[in-house]
């Protein structure tokens, strides 16, 4: 992962962590399913199952906010980060593997920065 951009996430947060670093591969693993374009132009709808750190690192990648709605927080949600596009109608629901055995908790900001995305997520795309 780029290292500027965990700097700049870092000092956004406050310090580095797992749950940081989830938020941001979260994003990264976004961009690459949707346009950049949609995220600038807030055409997409971010909801994050929980307000905790990976929220953050969230916000940093795509530049989504609470207060402008584009970035929305339900403990109800069915899985973990769900994106959905307006313009095109299709949602995208990213959910969070188990961390493989052996990897501990302190470990898991590295586990986090260095494994593929199929290792650390699951994603189902559902166009409309
Ligand atoms: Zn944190």
């Amino acid at each position: 992962m780029d290292e500027k951009l965990l700097e700049r996430a870092e000092e956004f947060h406050g310090h580095m962590c797992g749950g940081l670093t989830i938020g941001l591969r979260t994003g990264l693993l976004a961009q690459k399913l949707f346009s950049e374009i949609s995220f600038r132009n807030a055409e997409i709808i971010v909801t994050s199952k929980t307000s905790a750190c990976p929220k953050d690192g969230l916000m940093v990648v795509l530049g989504v906010r609470p207060d402008n709605r584009t970035l929305e927080i339900n403990p109800d949600l069915d899985c973990d980060y769900k994106f959905y596009d307006i313009i095109d109608e299709k949602t995208v629901k990213v959910f969070m593997k188990e961390l493989p055995e052996g990897v501990t908790r302190e470990q898991s900001a590295k586990f986090y920065r260095e494994a593929e995305d199929e290792a650390i997520f699951r994603w189902e795309i559902i166009e409309e």
